[in-house]
């Protein structure tokens, strides 16, 4: 590990130990992104772990910010998830964006004095992002005109800049869909109710009107044409980011379950010493072992052809394993599990909503059968067994009545 990654690690551990796992019962009461604690994430250095160091960032690989995400997790998976998202957009930015947008936004972002997310869903189109309706259109001065709608937007009303997915024309397909960022402040942005979330109701999450909202052309992170593709890559390192979170969720699940059962006294012993507890809770430990294994060997995917196979193997695998580890530990706090201060039932709705955001589970399937099928076709076919098919197939004729 290299010396930088481990002291980010350290920054992201004492950030999860120190500010959210004391505060985030009190951020859900509140029901405000809990902005003092992201600026704090930001002086540790966790708001722009892509980004060149130039701009301020760590200029860590893929590979290895995303473990960053397995620290916070063990605080808040949603709050894991917001700063991920913040983080690609950054990355986005730093890596794509015109100079003109690194040099008034680079810093910001990388600082995380100003936060970014990520637009693509709308109220119609979530696994299907080709069924947009948000349009762009390219006025003569370069410009763009913003005209549409998007749902389920994290961090609505308290990011500074959306990462937004558009299309430039009525033509079907993807050839004309672009990503341009546009200001929170920008005339023409504004924000449904916010959603009303049981479990991570810190996370702001709304419809973004977009009406008549011009954007200099110095704001486009991706060029018509890319914008489906860089989407996509942009979706896999979430994929892979919230299965580190996961796994993060996981260790609290089980520290939790452990340290509980140590004490809990039953049948002249304490509950870990029933072998039953121990196996339940050997399972989550085995689970958690094959999420991490399977999280990092996708992180060092990115961006090579295996890169998206590999993130929906992540995203189909881990979050699954994350709700079952959730509710086995639950279990075996018996109806202790259930009470508020064990944050048990959180991770467990945590957990859910992580199988859902940046691709549910069953699209991570729909990836994984088709690189089946691909699979299946370099394939040699198999001999038929002898006395099967030998007989040629006829429709045998219909009798005449
Ligand atoms: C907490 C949270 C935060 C989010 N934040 C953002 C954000 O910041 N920005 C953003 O753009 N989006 C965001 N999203 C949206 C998220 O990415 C979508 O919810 C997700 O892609 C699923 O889309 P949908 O909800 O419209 O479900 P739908 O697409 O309507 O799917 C409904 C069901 O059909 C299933 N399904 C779909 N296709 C298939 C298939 N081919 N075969 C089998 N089953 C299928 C799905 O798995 C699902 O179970 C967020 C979502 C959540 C829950």
């Amino acid at each position: 590990m290299s010396e930088k990654l481990d002291t980010i690690l350290a920054a992201a551990r004492k950030h999860a130990s120190d500010v959210i796992s004391p505060n985030v019962a009190a951020w859900n009461a509140a029901r405000k992104w809990p902005r003092d604690a992201s600026d704090q994430a930001g002086a540790a250095g966790l708001t722009g772990l892509y980004a060149p160091e130039e701009l301020g960032g760590q200029g860590l690989p893929l590979s290895e910010g995303i473990q960053v995400y397995e620290q916070l997790g063990q605080g808040d998976g949603a709050y894991a998830f917001a700063l991920s998202m913040h983080n690609i957009c950054t990355y986005a930015g730093c890596g794509y964006g015109t100079q003109a947008f690194k040099d008034k936004w680079a810093r910001d972002l990388t600082s995380g004095r100003k936060l970014a997310n990520f637009a693509l869903t709308e109220p119609q189109s979530g696994s299907d992002p080709m069924t947009m309706y948000t349009r762009a259109r390219i006025n003569g001065d370069g410009t763009w005109t913003i005209n549409g709608s998007k749902a389920w937007v994290s961090l609505a009303t308290e990011a500074d800049v959306y990462f937004t997915v558009v299309k430039t024309s009525d033509a079907p397909g993807h050839k004309d869909m672009a990503m341009i960022a546009i200001p929170a402040d920008a005339p023409g942005v504004s924000f449904g109710a916010i959603y009303d979330t049981p479990s991570y109701s810190f996370l702001p999450m709304a419809e973004m009107y977009l009406t008549d909202v011009v954007v200099s052309e110095d704001n486009i992170i991706l060029p018509v044409g890319q914008g489906l593709q860089g989407s996509l890559m942009a979706i896999d390192i979430a994929r892979v980011s919230i299965a580190s979170g996961c796994c993060g969720l996981m260790q609290a699940a089980l520290d939790t379950a452990l340290s509980y059962s140590k004490n809990r006294k039953m049948f002249g012993g304490k509950t870990l010493d029933l072998d039953g507890i121990q196996w339940m809770l050997g399972e989550v430990a085995t689970d958690l072992e094959v999420s991490k294994l399977l999280y990092r060997k996708a992180a060092a995917a990115l961006g090579t052809p295996e890169g998206p196979l590999m993130a929906a193997h992540a995203k189909r695998f881990v979050p699954d394993a994350a709700l079952r580890a959730a509710n086995t530990c639950t279990q075996v706090l018996g109806g202790m599990g259930l009470l508020q201060p064990y944050g048990l039932d959180r991770l467990s709705r945590l957990a859910q909503m992580l199988r859902i955001v940046d691709g549910t589970t069953e699209i991570s399937r729909v990836v994984i059968g088709r690189a089946l099928q691909k699979r299946a076709a370099s394939l040699p076919d198999l001999p038929v067994p002898k006395g099967f098919g030998e007989a040629e197939t006829k429709a045998a004729p219909i009798a005449a009545q």
